[in-house]
């Protein structure tokens, strides 16, 4: 069954009632004509011919070909400069700075808090539980009348698990404003996306990215699910050419390379799990959390000293030892298998180093 839900409580109401800009090609769509619409170069560019021309600012079809991969319909996708750029249009939709609220679950990802600061909503934090899974009944008490938006990731960084989906169906179920699934690391977990149950919650917003499995964070894509009304929305406040042509067209091409994007995965999951196994061997590892993502989040019994080892010895790895409820961890991005071995000799140095000392 449907739930009922009311997009005008949560969206602001000036954004509701919005005239886009309308670009200088929405009035005719056709590929040949003379086009003295836009001002731009007629003789070419400096670079490859066809970069003179302004991008489709509906990426239509790149929705087109993305659409049946990912089982929505080509209405129900937003594409964006990044993730980031979907986290922060989301932010700006349905909170009015100095006025509105929002639910993050720490330890979570640093952008959610980041985009609410610089739009200046207030940010009202729910840890996860010390599995790090949804605390139900805490984040349905600290809803408040002007909240708009809880933010969910699942997988979560940094933890890497899964959040338990009756969890985040309850908060689907009992919020009347949007809650939003962030699956930038869906494709190395075992399960179904949320953005299959869109027609269920109109309510429900999926947010995945190209950074991570498919190797493209360098192109900054970035996908939204949600129902088509929402999408319009962020359509509507999105810089008109938020992706620029070459984006689009290497884009359109990775869609042809599932297959690759599923082989790539296999091999980190495989590399994961050696690595996992590696480090559990290791005197100076407390506990390695389990992960359905592509990195590890690592208890050390020095993170301290650990990370300062690794920065003289040139690894790089993400220091999550202040964050709430992971005192003591590093995050660590499975690499190739000779980083990973690079990695291990380093730590294993470090505590012999440690032993003597
Ligand atoms: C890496 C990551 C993203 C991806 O962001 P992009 O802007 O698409 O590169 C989004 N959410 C989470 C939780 C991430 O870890």
């Amino acid at each position: 069954m449907k739930k009922s839900f009311d997009l005008r409580r949560v969206i602001r109401p000036h954004i509701f009632d919005l005239t886009p800009y309308s670009s200088a090609r929405d009035e005719y769509t056709g590929k040949i004509g003379v086009f003295l619409d836009a001002n731009e170069n007629p003789l070419g560019s400096v670079l490859s011919k066809d970069y003179n021309r302004y991008p489709d600012p509906h990426q239509v079809l790149a929705k087109e070909k993305l659409a049946p991969i990912k089982g929505v319909k080509p209405e129900q996708i937003f594409l964006g400069n990044g993730s980031d750029e979907a986290i922060d249009l989301l932010v700006r939709a349905t909170c009015t700075p100095g006025q509105d609220s929002l639910i993050i679950l720490p330890p979570t990802y640093g952008m959610y808090e980041v985009s609410a600061a610089i739009n200046d909503v207030e940010i009202i934090k729910v840890p996860l539980t010390t599995d790090f899974q949804i605390d139900t009944e805490k984040v349905l008490n600290a809803i408040r009348p002007d909240t708009k938006l809880i933010w969910v990731c699942s997988p979560n960084n940094p933890s890497g698990n899964l959040v338990q989906p009756e969890a985040i169906e309850t908060l689907l179920d009992a919020f009347d404003g949007l809650v939003v699934v962030d699956e930038a690391y869906i494709d190395f977990a075992a399960i179904t996306s949320w953005n299959q149950r869109l027609d269920e919650f109109p309510n429900l917003v999926v947010l995945q990215t190209f950074s991570k499995a498919w190797g493209l964070a360098s192109l900054r894509l970035g996908m939204c699910f949600a129902s088509s009304e929402l999408i319009a929305i962020l359509d509507k406040i999105k810089p008109p050419y938020n992706l620029s042509g070459p984006t689009q067209h290497l884009l359109y091409q990775a869609l042809d390379h599932v297959q690759t994007k599923n082989e790539l995965v296999k091999q980190i999951l495989a590399d994961r799990e050696n690595l996992a196994q590696a480090l559990s061997t290791l005197p100076g590892v407390v506990k390695i959390h389990p992960s359905d993502a592509n990195f590890l989040l690592v208890e050390f019994d020095n993170a301290a000293g650990t990370m300062k080892y690794l920065i003289d010895e040139r690894i790089i790895v993400r220091d999550r030892s202040k964050v709430t409820l992971c005192a003591g961890c590093l995050r660590i991005t499975v690499g190739t298998e000779a980083e990973n071995e690079v990695l291990l000799k380093a730590l294993k140095k470090f505590q012999q180093n440690s032993v003597i000392a």
